[in-house]
């Protein structure tokens, strides 16, 4: 059934997310949104992801929890908000990755141009401003600079990525958060920037 195979995926990521150190029992959620039925299911508020079950997947009519025997996030608005900008994308990943929301707390968006990986999923990764987490005002700005991104930083907080779905969101999160890590060996050896025409080409090569 539809409903439970979702509800499955969602169990499978986030055990994967918390096994990489993506997630923690207070930070970071994962959600799917059905377009058909209109239903978003998601991770609860306050729960270790690899002890989560199935039936503790929390199930969003709108803003009305209508399943899952756990309470929601309570940042499910950054989910809907990223879910209505992006009708190309059906899941939605918050988390706080170390190298990334480092940019987040410093209130600056990422353009790397040493890494191919970096270059072939992103143009940049913008930051929008700071909103107070746990309701709408975390999401300001959100629905703008989801629609050319697949990945947005949060001021001081952490980041949203969207995906087809949450196997893509999980790849770009892990691939992004890993050119970074290297990054920061790198840069205190002297890095090589790609130029222009080497950018345009994967730019090209990525369409
Ligand atoms: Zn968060």
């Amino acid at each position: 059934m539809r409903e439970e195979k979702i509800k499955k995926q969602i169990v499978q990521y986030s055990k994967i997310l918390d096994q990489k150190g993506l997630v923690n029992s207070l930070e970071g959620n994962l959600s799917i949104l059905d377009r058909e039925t209109g239903l978003m299911y998601i991770t609860p508020t306050g729960t270790r992801k690899a002890f989560l079950t199935e039936d503790q997947v929390a199930v969003m009519k709108g803003d009305e929890q209508v399943g899952g025997t756990k309470k929601r996030s309570s940042e499910y608005i950054l989910h809907k908000v990223a879910l209505e900008a992006r009708p190309d994308c059906h899941a939605v990943l918050h988390v706080h990755a170390p190298n990334m929301t480092a940019y987040a707390y410093c209130n600056k968006g990422i353009n790397l141009r040493c890494s191919t990986t970096f270059s072939i999923l992103h143009d940049d990764i913008p930051c929008i401003p700071y909103g107070e987490p746990g309701g709408y005002g975390i999401a300001k700005g959100l629905d703008k600079a989801i629609q050319g991104h697949s990945i947005v930083l949060l001021a001081n907080h952490g980041l949203v990525c969207v995906g087809k779905d949450l196997e893509q969101a999980c790849a770009i999160v892990e691939a992004t958060e890993e050119a970074l890590r290297i990054y920061e060996i790198a840069k205190h050896m002297g890095v090589s920037d790609l130029n222009d025409a080497q950018l345009e080409s994967l730019k090209i090569a990525k369409r």
